[in-house]
């Protein structure tokens, strides 16, 4: 399907709506109804219409109806933040007594369900070193019934290869689930490959404007309908009208920001790279990264994050540099207009910090929509002090 299709017109009826050609915020959390059977309808098939605004929304229909597409699945349901959309999947497929496969340093919060969570109701997790498919076939158990997948993660860009992974599981039904939030449905396309859900937090690249929190996961329509009629409706996690017209709003942008964002980054770890105070430098496009051929084979681009370290890797040299910056801003988070860095150390309480791991020194740094020579002066300046 043609991405301008989708961005621009797909699922926007705008002669039900004045021919506005903004779509209205259905600000409702209500449907009424002139018949009892209509309502009885409603309440036999949540899924077939509009009922309460917790269920389905028209206005984050439009949304849906977007994103499932560009993921180039059936269906998807839309999440008030990625840490719902990776929460509703998960738990609609595992059961007390069921074994889960995780990648290995997964996003944060999605580890904290592993780790907490999910013990708590008999689910046992086994974290793997994803870039070796014979991991995941070592530990796979008579009880897996899910593998959890981010590729690239956020912090080290460490690769699965998805196809390979889809044929283990596939043949055994084991659900799989990627956290596809780095590339996007745009750089990469986990369901062609096999993986049969695909989720990302709507919050980074998707909205792109920092002002907004969302997720998304999307499949098949059994898959979907599953989710939704259990946990979607239940944890009452889906997304609100007013946040889903702000994501509406930054889809339109999405394509040219990740190809401005990809022609910045390409400038700023070349800047980087040759720079002497510069360590190790982290990022799947780059020549040198140890999956960069897996990357270039199942990705079409790669852009915004890339992690560094500091030759002299002291907190006090971090420390120093980060607060030096005066136009990249200290703060969480990712994919808006603003250009952002965060130090591996601020989450390492100080006694803690080891300073021949090499992980508690990175920088983890997201180029936002500057013009690189902005970022690079302001990067130069700071690495000068
Ligand atoms: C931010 C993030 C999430 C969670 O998304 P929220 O919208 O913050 O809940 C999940 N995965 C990755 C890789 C993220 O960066």
């Amino acid at each position: 399907m043609d991405l301008s299709y989708i961005i621009n017109e797909m699922a926007e009826d705008r002669e039900h709506y004045f021919n506005a050609v903004a779509p209205p915020i259905m600000q409702t959390s209500n449907f009424s109804f002139k018949t009892v059977d209509g309502l009885r309808q409603a309440f036999a098939d949540e899924m077939g219409g509009y009922l309460y605004s917790r269920g389905l929304n028209p206005t984050v229909d439009i949304l849906r109806r977007k994103l499932s597409a560009l993921d180039g699945a059936e269906d998807c349901l839309v999440f008030g933040s990625g840490a719902a959309a990776i929460f509703a999947p998960v738990l609609a497929h595992v059961k007390s007594g069921d074994h889960l496969i995780s990648v290995r340093q997964p996003y944060s919060w999605a580890q904290r369900m592993f780790d907490n969570l999910l013990p708590r109701f008999g689910v046992q997790t086994t974290y793997v070193d994803g870039r070796s498919i014979a991991n995941f076939e070592a530990a796979l158990q008579p009880n897996t019934t899910f593998i959890y997948l981010e590729s690239p993660n956020s912090w080290t860009y460490e690769l699965q290869d998805l196809a390979a992974v889809a044929a283990l599981a596939r043949p055994r039904g084991i659900t799989t689930l990627i956290d596809n939030s780095y590339c996007t449905p745009l750089y990469q396309q986990p369901i062609a490959l096999g993986i049969d859900l695909a989720m990302q937090t709507a919050t980074k690249y998707i909205g792109g404007h920092s002002d907004t929190l969302g997720g998304v996961v999307s499949g098949t329509h059994a898959a979907m309908r599953r989710i939704f009629e259990s946990e979607y409706l239940t944890v009452g996690s889906g997304i609100q009208p007013f946040n889903a017209w702000l994501l509406l709003r930054g889809l339109r942008t999405l394509p040219m920001r990740l190809e401005k964002i990809s022609r910045t980054t390409e400038a700023v770890v070349a800047f980087l790279k040759q720079h002497p105070r510069i360590g190790r430098l982290l990022f799947p496009f780059d020549k040198d990264f140890p999956q960069y051929e897996l990357a270039q084979k199942q990705m079409t681009g790669a852009c915004g994050l890339l992690t560094f370290t500091l030759k002299d890797g002291t907190v006090e040299s971090i420390t120093k540099f980060c607060e030096a910056l005066k136009h990249i801003q200290m703060a969480v988070s990712w994919g808006g207009y603003e250009s952002l860095v965060i130090p591996r150390c601020a989450g390492i309480a100080p006694a803690d910090f080891d300073a021949a791991n090499e992980g508690h020194q990175y920088i983890r740094l997201y180029a936002g929509l500057e013009e690189a020579d902005y970022l690079i002066k302001d990067l130069e300046q700071a690495l000068a002090v």
